[in-house]
């Protein structure tokens, strides 16, 4: 403790003269782990914080390093007793003054602590939360300094997190009581859920989030698909035969674990052992304790171990069943390797696991009637607290729920305030005060000098833990109020006609204490649509896992995506990678990550625009412009989005939808088992509207990348440039032609001849009758109504314009800008003036304001440009141009102020209303008049 000491004697530490690195050689550490820098910078900074970090990671010295280096105590708030006990010992080993108080110390001991906390003997006090009900403690830390309360394991307080507690869902209180600390929460599970209870319930003010060391570069991650588990047990034997580290095998059921250690003990003259919920807490420890010792280096356990296992040297971990979530996953799989060597994550994946799952989700979720059926089971039990087990309720009512299920009704019953979940282990007894009046006494006779005798001391008692269920020791209130158990409790029962207090007699175990017995089940506050919510989002985190074990990309970057680290490398270790690597020797010739990410945008908006009716092969076609019957039954061709692949093969196309399918940015949806339809997904909608980024060069298979960069990349020698006559680019159409489909087959080309001879009309009833008699009455062709374009964003806004050639050659950027988004298209003796592409942008839905981003000008020259579009007579919709509203807002304008010239209107017009809209309104309309056209949406030459 001396180097320590030193530094303490020193004025108090502020935060712009704490360097963390001086303070590492305390913990006997060179250097941060990732992440761990930036969490404790943030602490250091006196924020409220919020650290989201993997099992191992080394969440502890984020909040260790900044209370040695700080003045004051930090109180940790952690779950386990066994883990706290580690933490403090090896604090203790490297002289940093700390401690722990539970339930495991003699009273006599806990009194030394909190004596030896109250004269500053210690810098971290580690307890858990129950530890708040304690007066005695929480009279000590009212007279300390506290620079930090550390809740770690934070995921504790969420109702939903996979391991609430109770008493961590009353922190939010506790937090308050002593005054607001700085708070720094930590936990390994990052559901956006789980964050938010974090800090709703904790009150954390602004605090900042750090999503970090999610990698871990020397696990090697793989998942295979054994067919049954049959196979899976070949599997396993086999891996295990071909290793000899220590490791855990995981088991989703205490049955499987069971059979597993049978099978292998049979197989491998190597001793295995088995863990699960099902033993006694000797035999847990024994194992434990064997398997830390390296006697039994293999253990086959459920999901009950490994909570505070700190085995560094785990060569490997395998699942034999497939987690509930990524998050379980990943926290089991990354307990391998935490000395950093080389280390085998291997999941059996299999579809049966799957279903599995989803009778466990539909068991933990109970219907509306379920929890009706308990609540009312529950009020018409006469005895208090009702001392029965989950199960026990379960079998009286003979519900088709699980235990969970119960669990959960309990919960939302809990929550409504109908009843109060109790836990004891000796016997006590509780009282609840719900009042915030200092004392009830007045309200007792005056001359009831026994109940008012009692009733101070059951206030005494319950301190400021109103409105919970105080628990106590009837033996020990008596002794303190000096009177006889049998007297005290009369007492009670008379002070119990107090609405505001209620008496729960002396139980053990698990009970409910019921608060209501007369409210009818209709009038409690229980929200049936969070629980809604809840479960599809335990859906959804089921549907996470198998997208991870189904994926075809590196498994590593599936695990930060979902995790949402910024920290995004593959990991060339994983079964993919590795895949790749052998299917991909060398790198890619012709790699382009914007060519790459522009076909795929492409690809999405051609998957968008088809409103998930039809399936992968027809949406290639589409997107390549091919004359195919189909094609053209089904209205196709009149997409926007028609042709735009043109220069890719179909078979390519469709390699790029697949890899889309397979990557989570779309979804195969299966109506019958011969039509796969393809439509878009969440995370696709994302790249497409530019939210996301993604190098997917890096993901995609090789030759597809190839061809990409090859096709439509701008980095390749022969790129066909702006403004050039696209020999080259034909030539390779033409090697196209071999495969049936015609360079003229563009939507674009074939409308704007359409056009050229003068039968626009003609052309367009042409369309009109195509899409209502002969499309398939299921498929959806037009083009997205401006509406949807503004909650999906296109595709093309993401692919900026290169910068610093757009400032100085605006023109020539523009040229650039609609080479990439059609590169083919200026076929020879076909160059396409700049109007055009605005004019096309705007027919495809897209809105001024992305137009102009895209195109990189500003609105008012793209206005000017789709005014020279209308009067070269193409068709310019000003209600789709401005949007509904806007168009309405002008039209009334002008129509208030008809007779007057542009200048004046342009005076007069409201703020509301842009010059450059106006102007081009006011141009189509006149150009209208001139026309003679009837048509108030259109201007035409
Ligand atoms: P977590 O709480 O995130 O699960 P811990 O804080 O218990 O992880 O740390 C896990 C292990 O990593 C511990 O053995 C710890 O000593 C070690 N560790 C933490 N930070 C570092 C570091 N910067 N360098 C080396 N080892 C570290
Ligand atoms: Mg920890």
């Amino acid at each position: 403790m001396t180097a320590f000491d030193g530094r303490q004697s020193t004025d108090r530490v502020t935060e712009s003269n704490i360097n963390p690195e001086d303070w590492l050689p305390n913990f006997g550490l060179s250097g941060f782990r990732p992440g761990q820098r930036h969490v404790i910078d943030a602490v250091i900074s006196g924020r409220d914080t919020l650290c989201i970090m993997p099992t191992g990671g080394g969440k502890s010295l984020c909040f260790q390093l900044p209370t040695i280096a700080r003045s004051g105590v930090t109180i940790v708030i952690s779950p386990l007793i066994a883990l706290m006990k580690d933490q403090v010992d090896g604090l203790n080993a490297i002289n940093i003054p700390a401690t722990f108080i539970n339930s495991s110390l003699s009273p006599e001991q806990q009194q030394r602590r909190l004596a030896d906390l109250a004269n500053g003997k210690y810098k971290l006090v580690y307890i858990a939360p129950e530890r708040l009900r304690s007066n005695a403690f929480m009279r000590t830390i009212s007279r300390i300094e506290i620079q930090l309360l550390a809740v770690d394991e934070a995921h504790c307080i969420s109702q939903w997190g996979h391991d609430f507690r109770p008493d961590y869902a009353r922190l939010g209180k506790f937090r308050e009581r002593i005054g607001n600390p700085q708070t720094v929460a930590l936990t390994a599970t990052a559901t956006s859920l789980v964050q938010e209870d974090i800090a709703k319930i904790l009150s954390l003010e602004n605090p900042v989030t750090f999503v970090t060391g999610f990698a871990r570069s020397n696990l090697a991650l793989s998942v295979e698909t054994p067919n049954g588990n049959h196979e899976k047990d070949e599997r396993l034997v086999d891996f295990l035969s071909q290793t000899d580290g220590a490791g855990i095998i995981y088991a989703s059921t205490r049955k499987n674990c069971e059979h597993l250690v049978e099978l292998l003990s049979d197989k491998l003259s190597r001793p295995f052992a088995f863990y699960h919920g099902g033993l006694q807490p000797e035999q847990r420890r024994e194992v434990q304790e064997k398997f830390m010792s390296g006697e039994v280096p293999v253990i086959v356990a459920t999901n009950a171990f490994g909570m505070g296992i700190d085995k560094a040297d785990l060569r490997f971990v395998i699942h034999y069943n497939l987690p509930g979530s990524i998050e379980a996953y990943y926290q089991e799989a990354g307990r391998a390797g935490r000395d950093g060597e080389p280390s085998e994550c291997l999941l059996l994946f299999s579809f049966q696991d799957k279903f599995i799952h989803e009778f466990f989700i539909d068991n933990s979720y109970p219907s509306r009637e379920a929890i009706r059926e308990v609540y009312e089971f529950l009020r018409k039990i006469p005895s208090d607290p009702i001392e029965m087990t989950l199960q026990d309720i379960k079998e009286e009512l003979g519900l088709q729920i699980g235990t969970t299920g119960i669990a959960t009704c309990e919960n939302l019953l809990e929550k409504a305030g109908a009843i109060e979940r109790l836990d004891s282990k000796n016997n006590a007894a509780g009282i609840r005060i719900d009042s915030d009046m200092r004392t009830l006494v007045d309200l007792l006779p005056r001359d009831a000098k026994t109940r008012r005798h009692v009733l101070r001391g059951l206030e005494k008692l319950v301190g400021d833990f109103r409105s919970e269920v105080v628990l106590f020791q009837p033996q020990w209130l008596a002794d303190k109020l000096e009177m006889k158990w049998n007297a005290v409790k009369s007492s009670i029962r008379e002070i119990c006609k107090l609405e505001q207090v209620s008496y729960v007699p002396p139980f053990r175990g698990k009970a409910i204490h019921m608060r209501t017995r007369d409210k009818r089940f209709a009038m409690l506050d229980i929200d049936f649509g969070e629980l809604e919510r809840r479960k599809k989002a335990e859906a959804e985190k089921l549907q996470s896992v198998i997208r991870f074990g189904t994926s075809r990309r590196c498994r590593q970057l599936e695990i930060l995506e979902y995790f949402g680290d910024p920290d995004r490398r593959r990991c060339n270790k994983c079964d993919n990678c590795s895949k790749k690597k052998k299917a991909n020797p060398g790198a890619a010739k012709y790699a382009d990550p914007d060519a790459c990410l522009f076909a795929a945008q492409v690809g999405l908006s051609g998957i968008a625009r088809t409103h998930g009716r039809i399936g992968k092969k027809l949406i290639a076609q589409m997107l390549k412009g091919s004359e195919q019957k189909k094609v053209k039954q089904m209205g196709l061709n009149k997409l926007s989005t028609f042709g735009l692949l043109k220069k890719l093969r179909v078979d390519d196309i469709v390699e790029l939808l697949e890899f889309l399918i397979e990557h989570g940015f779309a979804d195969q949806i299966e109506t019958t088992r011969f039509r796969p339809l393809v439509q878009i997904a969440g995370p696709g909608r994302k790249l497409m509207s530019g939210a996301a980024n993604p190098d997917l060069s890096e993901e995609m298979p090789l030759a597809l990348v190839e061809v990409i960069g090859k096709r439509l990349g701008g980095k390749k020698p022969h790129l066909v440039e702006a403004g050039t006559d696209g020999d080259e680019g034909t030539g390779e159409l033409e090697d196209d032609e071999s495969e049936g489909f015609v360079l003229r087959s563009s939507g674009m080309v074939s409308e704007n001849a359409a056009l050229e001879a003068g039968s626009e009309a003609a052309a367009e009833a042409e369309a009109d009758e195509e899409l209502e008699t002969e499309a398939e009455p299921d498929a959806e062709v037009e083009t997205p109504e401006p509406a949807a374009v503004a909650t999906s964003p296109p595709p093309i806004e993401t692919v900026k314009p290169p910068e610093k050639a757009a400032k100085k050659r605006p023109q020539q950027s523009v040229a650039e800008r609609s080479d990439l988004q059609h590169r083919e298209l200026p076929a020879p003796g076909q160059k396409r003036p700049g109007y055009f592409w605005s004019w096309r942008l705007i027919q495809d839905g897209y809105s001024l304001e992305h137009v102009a981003s895209v195109r990189g000008i500003d609105e008012e020259a793209i206005c000017e440009q789709l005014y020279r579009a209308a009067s070269e007579g193409f068709p310019v919709e000003l209600s789709s141009v401005f949007g509904e509203a806007c168009f309405e807002e002008i039209s009334a304008y002008l129509s208030e102020n008809e007779g007057l010239k542009l200048p004046s209107l342009l005076a007069k017009a409201p703020e509301s209303i842009k010059r450059s809209h106006l102007v081009l309104f006011q141009k189509c309309v006149s150009m209208k008049q001139t026309a003679g056209s009837i048509d108030m949406n259109r201007g035409t030459g």
